[in-house]
C-alpha cells in the first residue's frame, strides 16, 4: 500500500504539471481512443513501469476541470481541504448504513445536516441524507411528496394519475424521476417562465386548477434555485402560496445555487426556504467540494422515514435509528459524501464557505461588466446569476465552443433560452480572479481573430 500512495503523490504530481502546461487536455477522438492509450483488459497483469506509464498517459488525456480554462460546467476548481476530505474517506472506506461499521463518521454526516438545516430555516423536525446527486435528491424529494400522499403507494402503488409541477427551465431530472418513480412523464406539468427564466406562480395555480377540475391529483410542486441554463431563482414564496392552497409539497431544487444560504448577500434569492418542505444542495456545485457530495433536506422528519427504511435485521443490530443512517437512504452500502464538505466546512468555518460562494457572484459580474462594455457582445443572462450567457460578433456558439475545445483553448458549453443560443461560461471555480476571467475573453477574442468561423443565423 505505501509503495501506492507514493505512485500516487506522484502522479499527482503529473496531474499538476499538465493543468497548468496544458490546462485543456488534447481531445482525443472517440474513434482513436482504444489506439491511443492501451486500455484493454487481459488474461495477465502489466509490468509497474506500463502501469505507470498507462495511468499517466489516461491523466494527461483527460479533461483538466480544475484547470484556469474550464468554465464547462456547474462544477469544477479544487479546493484542497475537502480534496482531503475525499480521499480519507476513500482511505477510511466505511459504508454509512449503521453506527456500528462507521462509528464518529455517522456523526460527521448528522452534523452537516443539522447545521444546512439551520441555515434553511427548518424546523426541529427536520432531517436529511446524502444522495449519489442532485438528480437522485430530487426523486428522494418527489417519493416522499408521492407518499405523503397517499401512504398506501409503496405497498400498493399507483391507483390514479397524480400530476407535478416545475418550471420549462428546470432540470431534466425532474421528468426522469417521474418516469422511474411510476408517476409517469405525461403527468408532469411545465409551468411558463418570465423573460428571466423564473416560474410564473400564475400559471403555475392555473395548471393546478385545471388538473383537479379534470379529476387529477396534484401533490408536488418543484422550485429551482439556479436554473441550470440561467442560473434564475423561481421565487419559493409565491410558489408556496400556491402549495400551501391546494396541500402540495414544494421542493427547492437548489442543486446548482443553492448554496446562496451561506452568504448574507445573496440568501435573499431564496427568500422563503424556511416555507419548503425540502431543500437539495449540491455541495460539488458552488461549494467547490469533489463529486459528488448532493444533499437533500426535509422538514418532514418521519416522511424520510417511512419512505426510505426498510427493515433487514441482519443489518440494523445495534444503536438507536436515529445513529443508524440506512434506515433513510436511497441506498444500502454507501460511501461517506459527508466527510469532504465537513472537512472544508470545520477548516474554513462558515464564513469561508460564505466568501466561496460570493467570490463566484464576483467573478460572474466582472464577466458581465465586461461584456457590457464591449460591443462586440450580446449578453443574454441576468444580475445575480454565476451563469454568464451571451455571443460574440454573433458566431455560432455551438461552433466557436467546439473550435476553442477541440485546439485545445477553452473548455466553455452552450445553452439556449427563448430560442437564443448562447455561450454559457459559469464562474463556479471560486479559486478564479479578475485575471483568469479577463483572460477567457481575451484567449476568445484572439481565438476568433485567427480562426474562421461561421457567423449564426439566429
Ligand atoms: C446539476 C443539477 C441537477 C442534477 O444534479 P446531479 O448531481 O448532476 O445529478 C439537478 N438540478 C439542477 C438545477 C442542477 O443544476
Amino acid at each position: 500500500m505505501h509503495n501506492d500512495i507514493a505512485l500516487f503523490s506522484e502522479l499527482c504530481d503529473e496531474l499538476f504539471k499538465e493543468e497548468t502546461n496544458q490546462p485543456v487536455a488534447k481531445p482525443i477522438p472517440t474513434s482513436e481512443l482504444y489506439n491511443q492509450i492501451d486500455l484493454s483488459l487481459n488474461q495477465n497483469g502489466v509490468m509497474d513501469d506500463v502501469f505507470k506509464d498507462t495511468l499517466k498517459k489516461v491523466i494527461k488525456s483527460t479533461p483538466k476541470t480544475a484547470s484556469k480554462s474550464f468554465f464547462n460546467q456547474l462544477f469544477g476548481g479544487r479546493i484542497g481541504k475537502a480534496t482531503l476530505g475525499d480521499l480519507l474517506a476513500v482511505m477510511l472506506n466505511n459504508s454509512m448504513y449503521t453506527y456500528k461499521v462507521a462509528g464518529p463518521q455517522v456523526g460527521i454526516e448528522k452534523q452537516v445536516l443539522k447545521n444546512i438545516c439551520e441555515l434553511a430555516g427548518y424546523s426541529k423536525d427536520s432531517d436529511g441524507t446524502l444522495a449519489p446527486g442532485g438528480s437522485m435528491s430530487n426523486m428522494m424529494a418527489l417519493i416522499m411528496a408521492r407518499d405523503f400522499k397517499n401512504e398506501t403507494i409503496r405497498a400498493e402503488g399507483l391507483s390514479k394519475p397524480m400530476t407535478l409541477y416545475t418550471s420549462e427551465a428546470s432540470h431534466y431530472s425532474i421528468a426522469k424521476n417521474a418516469a422511474l418513480t411510476g408517476i409517469g412523464k405525461n403527468q408532469v406539468r411545465l409551468v411558463n417562465t418570465n423573460s428571466k427564466g423564473e416560474m410564473l406562480s400564475k400559471h403555475l395555480e392555473e395548471l393546478i386548477l385545471q388538473d383537479i377540475s379534470n379529476g387529477l391529483q396534484p401533490f408536488f410542486v418543484n422550485a429551482t434555485a439556479g436554473t441550470t441554463v440561467l442560473g434564475a431563482f423561481d421565487d419559493i414564496k409565491a410558489i408556496s402560496k400556491v402549495c400551501k392552497t391546494h396541500n402540495l409539497w414544494l421542493h427547492v431544487d437548489g442543486a446548482y445555487c443553492g448554496g446562496v444560504i451561506f452568504s448574507k448577500t445573496y440568501k435573499h434569492l431564496i427568500h422563503g426556504l424556511e416555507l419548503s418542505d425540502s431543500f437539495s444542495v449540491n455541495a460539488h456545485k458552488m461549494l467547490g467540494t469533489p463529486l459528488s457530495c448532493s444533499i437533500i433536506v426535509t422538514q418532514h422528519k418521519d416522511q424520510l422515514h417511512h419512505s426510505f427504511s426498510n427493515e433487514a435485521d441482519y443489518l440494523y443490530q445495534t444503536d438507536g435509528d436515529d445513529f443508524n443512517l440506512g434506515k433513510t437512504s436511497l441506498q444500502c452500502g454507501r460511501r461517506n459524501d459527508a466527510l469532504k464538505l465537513w472537512t472544508l466546512w470545520k477548516s474554513v468555518g462558515t464564513n469561508g464557505l460564505e466568501k466561496i460562494v460570493d467570490k463566484q457572484f464576483e467573478m460572474a459580474q466582472i464577466a458581465r461588466d465586461y461584456i457590457n462594455k464591449h460591443k462586440d457582445y450580446t449578453l443574454y443572462s441576468f444580475d445575480n446569476s454565476i451563469s454568464v450567457c451571451f455571443n460574440y460578433k454573433g458566431i455560432s456558439a455551438n461552433e466557436l465552443c467546439t473550435a476553442l475545445y477541440e485546439n485545445s483553448e477553452l473548455m466553455v458549453g452552450f445553452g439556449t433560452f427563448n430560442n437564443n443560443e448562447f455561450i454559457r461560461m459559469v464562474t463556479i471555480n471560486s479559486l478564479l480572479d479578475k485575471n483568469d476571467i479577463l483572460n477567457f475573453f481575451e484567449t476568445l477574442e484572439t481565438f476568433v481573430l485567427t480562426h474562421s468561423l461561421k457567423v449564426s443565423t439566429t
